[in-house]
């Protein structure tokens, strides 16, 4: 390895930050010496921080209607091969249930842009989960709500909110998206997410349709600043119901790479190994781990459900994926050193 990356390791390890031009380096450098290398330190980061633990959240995707559509996304609104789903309140009891008989202290409800999930609806949700369930963490990821909205479901006891920023240069969100939406607006939701008092993930797809290396740069530069609690990012994979239908996939590599730089740059980081990384590669997760991710995502959404909350194509449901295999993921993380825990898994900054 040339002299110039390895002093940016040493200092990304030493400052937990680099300039755009040296983070364009690494990522074009992306070999398989540097990611060994970069995963090296990045294990012994989180292993300061978080012992060889791994948390579990147990993903319950409550409904595929959405009104957004977005170039990339399988449930965006003008895909008509889609059969569309919603969750009752009952239904999503019910996956918790099994979640928490099953080890599950984290419920993240995810869901597409739905108008019939509106405040009422979903305050009413959320209170049912908090009084169920007062020793576990409630995680949304609902995409773009008001502050107003924000403030009522937190006041209803969810903690944590996942909004990818899915990329941080405006160009580039507007070759993503509609222009009906925005990166700005999507700022401030993050923003207001903060202010509020949810602990907030951002994050991004990685080898998105015309993404660059320099803009993989200002997602990092943005993550740096914005200081999240939680990051996801997995790579983009392509869903043969969209406009992007015949766009490359992101790569395994690029999206272990980047785990490893945000583990050295935020080292408390909550960063899951996604499914999107599991679905590109059979054992991709525990490559995730090991490269420096600490959370999974298993899916605690009906089966029946599973194959309609279809993002990109191929996405995994069922095997390890599934919350129902959770005794199979465990082995599988004790295989590679790790211990699934029955814990809520907050952000901690502090080192134990
Ligand atoms: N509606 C919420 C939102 O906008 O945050 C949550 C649901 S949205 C489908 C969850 C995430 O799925 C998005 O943030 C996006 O990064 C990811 N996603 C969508 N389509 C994808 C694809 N084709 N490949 C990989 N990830 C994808």
């Amino acid at each position: 390895m040339n002299t110039i990356l390895k002093t940016s390791i040493d200092k990304l390890i030493s400052h937990k930050l680099l300039c755009k031009e040296e983070f364009v380096a690494l990522l074009n450098n992306n070999s398989k010496e540097l990611r060994n290398e970069l995963a090296h330190y990045a294990q012994i980061a989180k292993q300061k921080h978080f012992g060889n633990q791994i948390y579990i959240r147990g993903l319950i995707e409550f409904t595929n209607h959405c009104k957004n559509d977005c170039y990339y996304c399988g449930i965006r609104c003008s895909n008509r091969q889609l059969t569309r789903y919603r969750l009752t309140k009952e239904n999503i009891l019910s996956c918790c249930e099994e979640g928490y008989s099953l080890g599950f202290r984290t419920f993240v409800l995810q869901g597409g842009e739905d108008a019939y999930y509106d405040d009422e609806q979903m305050t009413n949700i959320v209170t049912s989960i908090r009084n169920h369930y007062p020793d576990c963490a409630i995680t949304l990821s609902l995409g773009e709500r008001s502050y107003e909205s924000y403030q009522k479901l937190y006041n209803a006891g969810a903690n944590r909110y996942l909004l990818r920023h899915e990329t941080a240069n405006s160009e580039h969100y507007q070759m993503l998206h509609p222009t009906t939406m925005t990166l700005s607006n999507r700022m401030d939701c993050l923003n207001n997410l903060k202010s509020i008092g949810y602990q907030v993930g951002c994050g991004f797809m990685v080898g998105s349709p015309f993404q660059t290396t320099e803009m993989i740069a200002e997602d990092l530069l943005f993550i740096q600043s914005f200081k999240p609690e939680m990051v996801g990012i997995g790579p983009y994979i392509s869903h043969k119901d969209t406009p992007f239908h015949d766009q490359q996939n992101g790569t395994l590599e690029d999206t272990l790479l980047l785990i490893s730089i945000l583990r050295l740059m935020r080292p408390a980081l909550l960063l899951p190994a996604t499914t999107a990384l599991g679905t590109i590669a059979s054992n991709g997760r525990e490559q995730g781990i090991l490269a420096g991710a600490n959370v999974i995502m298993p899916n605690l959404s009906p089966i029946d459900r599973r194959e309609q909350y279809s993002l990109y194509d191929n996405k995994i449901g069922t095997g390890d994926e599934a919350a129902e295999c959770i005794q199979s993921l465990r082995n599988h993380m004790q295989n590679i050193g790790h211990e699934i825990v029955v814990d809520r898994g907050d952000y901690s900054n502090l080192p134990k």
